[in-house]
């Protein structure tokens, strides 16, 4: 099936933009920003530029994100057949749909890192105070579980620089056994670390 691109041109309407870059030398290509986000949809309309003969690629839609440089969604297809109309808009409706359910999962992810980070941070900063003996550093920390544990990063007290759980050389639990002699649970008593850049032990004891 043949399209024009004044068919082709009308049908996207005004929030596309033709763009007359080197996008493509060899068909048209329309973009349109999806507002307040740093993706656009790209339109591959399959009209050659030099003739009307193209007519068996599909048209193809995209979605990059602009900063990033990177694609978001995979490529959907529309075929040019007498249907081309509704399943362009159907496929333009749904990319942006995901491309913003995308971008939500994804802000969340950065921001449940984030509060893991504080958190993480927080609980050692309730005690920053360490004694030392050379090459040897103690402090204690309240407030520990598990979770914490395993999101554990800090700046060594020596050379400042950081380490992470990563870094965790021995990991001190007491664990508790009932009458029958059934373990019941354990609990974290603390941690050593050795920090890789100065090598010093950091030892970490709970209370
Ligand atoms: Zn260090």
């Amino acid at each position: 099936m043949i399209i024009s691109i004044e068919e082709f041109k009308s049908f996207l309407g005004p929030k596309f933009t033709l763009l007359d870059d080197n996008a493509s030398k060899r068909e048209y290509v329309f973009e349109m920003k999806i507002d307040n986000t740093n993706l656009v949809i790209k339109v591959f309309s399959s009209i050659s530029k030099e003739s009307d003969q193209d007519a068996h690629c599909p048209i193809r839609v995209v979605v990059i994100d602009i900063v990033q440089k990177i694609g978001w969604l995979k490529t959907q297809k529309v075929l040019k057949n007498e249907n081309w109309q509704p399943f362009l808009t159907k496929t333009i409706n749904r990319c942006i749909d995901d491309s913003l359910f995308k971008l939500e999962e994804f802000k969340k992810s950065i921001s449940l890192r984030e509060i893991n980070l504080k958190l993480a941070q927080s609980t050692f900063n309730l005690s920053q105070i360490w004694t030392s003996t050379p090459d040897f550093f103690s402090t204690t920390v309240p407030l520990l579980d598990k979770f914490k544990q395993q999101r554990r990063r800090d700046s060594c007290p020596k050379c400042n620089r950081i380490y992470t759980t990563k870094n965790m050389i021995r990991l001190l639990q007491a664990i508790n056994f009932d009458i029958n002699g059934i373990q019941t649970k354990t609990e974290t008593l603390g941690w050593t670390f050795q920090c890789p850049h100065c090598q010093s032990l950091l030892k970490i004891s709970a209370y």
